[in-house]
């Protein structure tokens, strides 16, 4: 039988949830027990795979092809296991069940509704991964805010299953926020009170309250929201702002987070936290030896989480290169040929971000073009190959007007095309091509190095693909289509063997990065930056001599 965690928050939104519940699951797997994490998310959404990055960040994709929350994307991160579409549930997922069962009949004339038919839903979600008995414990991180109308629903699900299984099978860690008030010089607890309370209301209480705060919680005011929350001292929990949220783990194990859950769920059988990778990985994250500064170029660059698993795979790869990777942003909008060298100045490597839509695409050409010719190291990831495909179209094949169908429809020249399954499709949710596929390495190739082998499978997320009416003339012109998709010859890696460093791959390799095994493509592109900027420095110093 699995046992259930929930992680609620209070307060505020951005509280950092999705990193507590993977922290608190990553010490529970480190003490060699079998978890796993689900996010299930309020809003009436079927899935994110519609929003707007602006909205709600990045889209993360999982192996079976689920577009979910970025959360999730926390989640493999922290926990080195694959998530899947069971692990994230919305409420419009939740209704649009409900509903196709009413339209089918199978409520034999009863009137659906909240209670208990969208409560029932949520409560078979919940537990769903816990049936085949492959978990110990299944965390799940409830969306939203405690006090929110559209929580209420799953809110209520917790309070049922409370209701239903043993006590020592369930329990609730709810997250809020101690303001510090600098002009007082205090911390203040009133909104902690008030969220517990709330959420006490409907009916569920923490067994754990996690509190966010800059500065350090004093005993006094631990025992007053042990007093006034009605918990154990004990289990009110400091989470003082980290440094890196690969931190966050580590202080929950010194706040003992994990062996209180333990005890209340009571499992005795656990070992010593083995976490010598991590703290390994994280010496070399603390500790760098150098700096490498790497431009992202894309549409979203001023919302951070937009790019979030690219960011965070670049942590990775960095602390496998012991260098400190400084991401600059760069907006695409507002290159030209007359301020690229300007603008993408004082860069080790240039990364071309995934994205759609025309906004932003010829200012992303430039660039290419500029790291192509200047020997700079590039990756271009999904519409960042693309970007570097029809550069080289333009530039290298003198086809003047070569584009993606996706931005000019009436190209002479579409080297960028629609997939032809893709042609059929009218319905924009959970329609491209998505998830994991598998893909051949040329031996002998740069991407051979890289991966050093020759099959890999990597994670997808796209509609339009490289047109293999133009592969003769660009692998004669010098441009290696260096991965192909084994079944249907889909181009999946381009690559300049001419080029110190030149890559751009259709799949989302940052989708697969974690702590334990970084994506090797972002490892090396590091490495290229870090040769790059080694000899840039070596030029400079001679040129001062
Ligand atoms: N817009 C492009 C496509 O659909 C690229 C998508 C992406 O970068 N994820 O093919």
């Amino acid at each position: 039988m699995s046992k259930y965690i929930f992680v609620t928050g209070g307060v505020t939104s951005s509280l950092g949830k999705g990193i507590i519940a993977a922290s608190l699951a990553k010490l529970l797997q480190a003490r060699g027990l079998k978890v796993t994490i689900q996010k299930f998310d309020p809003y009436i959404n079927v899935d994110p795979g519609t929003l707007n990055p602006y909205e709600h960040g990045e889209c993360y994709v999982t192996e079976d092809g689920a577009e979910t929350d970025l959360d999730l994307g926390h989640y493999e991160r922290f926990l080195n296991i694959y998530t899947s579409q069971a692990n994230n549930v919305t409420t419009g997922r939740i209704y649009q069940t409900v509903i196709n069962k009413e339209r089918a009949g199978d409520f034999l004339g009863k009137t659906v509704q909240v209670v208990p038919h969208i409560t029932d839903e949520i409560k078979r979600r919940m537990k769903l991964l816990g049936e085949d008995g492959k978990y110990d414990i299944i965390l799940t991180e409830i969306g939203g805010t405690v006090g929110d109308i559209e929580s209420l629903p799953f809110i209520e699900a917790v309070r049922q299953l409370q209701w239903e299984l043993p006590d020592e099978d369930v329990m609730v860690v709810h997250l809020t926020l101690i303001p510090y008030l600098r002009a007082a010089k205090e911390l203040k607890t009133k909104p902690t009170q008030h969220s517990v309370k709330m959420l006490s209301e409907t009916g569920v209480h923490p067994d754990i309250i996690v509190c966010r705060t800059e500065e350090p919680l004093s005993n006094e005011i631990k025992r007053k929201i042990a007093l006034f929350c009605n918990v154990k001292q004990e289990a009110v929990i400091e989470a003082m702002d980290a440094s890196t949220i690969y931190e966050v783990p580590l202080l929950m194990l010194r706040e003992k987070l994990d062996l209180i859950c333990l005890k209340k769920l009571n499992i005795n059988q656990y070992s010593d936290p083995n976490l010598d990778k991590w703290k390994g990985f994280l010496d070399k994250l603390k500790y760098p030896k150098s700096r490498v500064t790497v431009g992202l170029i894309g549409k979203y660059i001023e919302l951070q989480d937009a790019y979030k698993s690219i960011l965070e795979s670049f942590v990775h790869a960095g602390a496998m290169n012991e260098v400190k990777v400084e991401v600059v942003n760069v907006h695409s909008e507002y290159i030209t040929q007359d301020n690229v060298a300007e603008k993408l100045q004082g860069l080790d490597g240039l990364l071309v971000a995934p994205g759609f839509g025309h906004r932003g695409i010829e200012g992303k050409i430039i660039a290419v073009q500029y790291a192509r010719e200047k020997g700079l190291p590039f990756f271009g990831i999904c519409l960042g190959m693309q970007m570097a495909v029809i550069e080289f179209a333009r530039n290298v094949l003198g086809l003047k007007d070569a584009h993606s169908t996706e931005m000019n429809t009436d190209t002479n020249h579409a080297v960028i095309n629609m997939m032809e399954e893709q042609k059929k499709i009218k319905m924009m949710g959970g329609t491209m091509r998505l998830g994991a596929y598998p893909c051949e390495i040329k031996e002998g190739s740069l991407a051979h190095r890289i991966y050093g082998e020759l099959q890999i499978s990597e994670r997808h997320r796209h509609r339009y693909e490289f047109n293999n009416d133009y592969f003769d003339q660009f692998e004669s012109n010098g441009m290696l289509a260096s991965g192909r998709n084994p079944e249907t010859g889909l181009v999946e890696i381009m690559e300049l063997p001419n080029h110190p460093f030149f890559i751009g791959v259709q799949y989302h390799p940052e989708l697969k990065s974690t702590v334990e095994k970084p994506a090797p493509l972002f490892v090396s592109f590091i490495a290229a930056a870090k040769k790059y900027n080694e000899q840039r420095m070596q030029q400079k110093a001679r040129a001062e001599q």
